[in-house]
């Protein structure tokens, strides 16, 4: 690492606010390649993710999970009886594993030799950051805030929760209605649906998950109302009203609900309140994000910044990359950058959403031609268990260069099925290449591998 004499006149060599995936990656990999890092976290060690995201959130994918699973039982000969649920177990089982993570990751950054500081940090002055009134100097600052639930403003709007509260409720509700048609509440009509939550989720355009593939947007919006979420379209709320039993919410199409708790997951913002960058020369882009260029420099000379905060995919395996980019080139001298291109990303929603590539309204845009090939079923395991579920997938080829560009799953782990497709669509695999690989028999994955006949485009 560069050891000269104009960094050692600073307290730190790299000072991170923020220990998120991003910000201990970028930390702990510095610390590791001999530099002088402090972090500072006035939260919860590990970020979002750790703690109010993907893990709590998959380990309630597997909780509630088990519903359909007592139901597909019975059809392979098991009587199960009636299950009874408990919300408190859940949620306390997961604080536990919270907080074991908390720990690995506070460890994570002391075992290189990291200092961790408990605290609120802002930016004092050039080179300089506060914590807890103390200052320290450092010769890079690294802004790995992430971002923050965006609430709308309306009448009673703050009687809403947002992802950072629903993992932790006393009282299980019965009643629960979502707002959005995104990631998080596309997942939590399944969380609390299969936990036995009467789920009504709503969106305020024609049809939910926009971005995604137009055939799995249609597709899950039929599977996820088969399974008892009442999903709406089109409607969006204008008012709360708290009430002795719950909450009146009343929507703009003049409709009314009934709830005892109300999600909000209309997006995320970026969580710089209180840094103090209107003092410094960082910019900001239309939506608000932190501007970087490709190696995550912001336009103030010491100030850098990656993750969810700088407005590419908010997911945690790409802030990861960045925090392993920037280290690797600050503080390694390595040529490390972040290839955006083909990354996977999968929904927990139930059925599982996976997807990585182009969809096929995209791909009509940018290349010339291109072959479609889709396959519709129903999953074996259903034969016998009775259950109604089907599962799509979808591949779209360039058909100049038969690149496959498009892969699309909805079906029981399409998480796990798509990360093995990922690599070979970053290897630009090609159609024929996916003709030539054997299947594995018999799992919904080896559809991937036998769908012969495109459709007429
Ligand atoms: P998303 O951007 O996925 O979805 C936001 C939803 O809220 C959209 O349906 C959007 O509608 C709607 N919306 C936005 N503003 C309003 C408004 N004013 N009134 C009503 N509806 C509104 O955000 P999420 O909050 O679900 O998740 C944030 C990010 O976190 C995701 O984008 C994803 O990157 C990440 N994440 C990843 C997960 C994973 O990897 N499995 C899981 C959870 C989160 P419209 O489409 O019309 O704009």
């Amino acid at each position: 690492m560069n050891d000269t004499s104009a960094s050692r006149s600073f307290d730190f060599d790299l000072f991170v606010i923020g220990a998120g995936s991003g910000g201990v990656r970028a930390g702990r990999l510095a610390a590791s390649m001999g530099a002088r890092v402090a972090i500072a976290e006035d939260r919860y060690m590990g970020g979002t993710c750790v703690n109010v995201g993907c893990v709590p959130k998959k380990l309630y994918v597997y909780a509630s999970e088990y519903a359909k699973g007592f139901k597909d039982a019975e059809g392979f000969g098991w009587q199960v009886g009636t299950p009874a649920f408990c919300w408190a177990t859940l949620r306390d089982n997961k604080k536990v594993e919270i907080s074991r993570l908390n720990a690995i990751y506070q460890q994570l950054l002391e075992n290189p030799g990291a200092k961790v500081l408990d605290g609120r940090a802002h930016i004092h002055s050039a080179n300089t950051v506060e914590v807890n009134g103390q200052r320290y100097t450092a010769e890079r600052i690294l802004l790995a805030t992430g971002t923050w639930p965006f609430v709308p403003s309306f009448t009673g709007s703050e009687h809403m929760l947002t992802s950072n509260e629903i993992f932790d409720l006393d009282v299980f509700p019965q009643r629960l209605l979502i707002v959005g048609g995104g990631y998080i509440a596309t997942e939590f009509a399944g969380i609390f649906n299969g936990l036995g939550s009467r789920v009504i989720q709503i969106y305020r355009g024609d049809l939910f998950m926009r971005g995604f593939d137009d055939d799995v947007r249609y597709f899950l919006a039929e599977e996820v109302r088969k399974t008892g979420v009442d999903l709406r379209f089109n409607t969006n709320p204008t008012s709360i009203h708290k009430t002795e039993v719950g909450y009146v919410v009343t929507m703009d199409d003049g409709s009314v609900v009934e709830a005892d708790a109300i999600l909000c997951a209309t997006g995320r913002q970026p969580h710089i309140a209180g840094l103090n960058l209107e003092d410094t020369d960082v910019t900001f882009t239309k939506q608000g994000f932190i501007q970087v260029d490709e190696h995550f420099r912001t336009h103030d000379p010491s100030i850098f910044a990656l993750g969810d905060l700088i407005g590419g995919p908010q997911l945690t395996p790409v802030a990861l990359e960045e925090g392993m980019a920037f280290a690797k080139r600050q503080f390694g001298h390595q040529e490390a950058s972040v290839d955006y291109q083909y990354i996977p990303t999968a929904v927990f929603s139930q059925p599982n959403v996976g997807t990585v590539g182009f969809t096929e309204h995209e791909a009509r845009a940018k290349f010339e031609k291109i072959s479609i090939y889709r396959s519709e079923f129903k999953p074996m395991k259903h034969t016998l268990s009775g259950r109604n579920e089907r599962s799509l997938m979808k591949l779209i080829v360039d058909s100049v260069t038969d690149r496959v560009v498009g892969l699309h799953m909805v079906g029981p782990d399409a998480g796990e099925i798509l990360q093995g497709m990922a690599i070979a669509m970053r290897s630009g695999a090609t159609k024929a290449d996916f003709d030539r690989t054997i299947g594995i028999h018999p799992t919904a994955a080896e559809e991937f591998v036998t769908m012969r006949e495109p459709l007429s485009t």
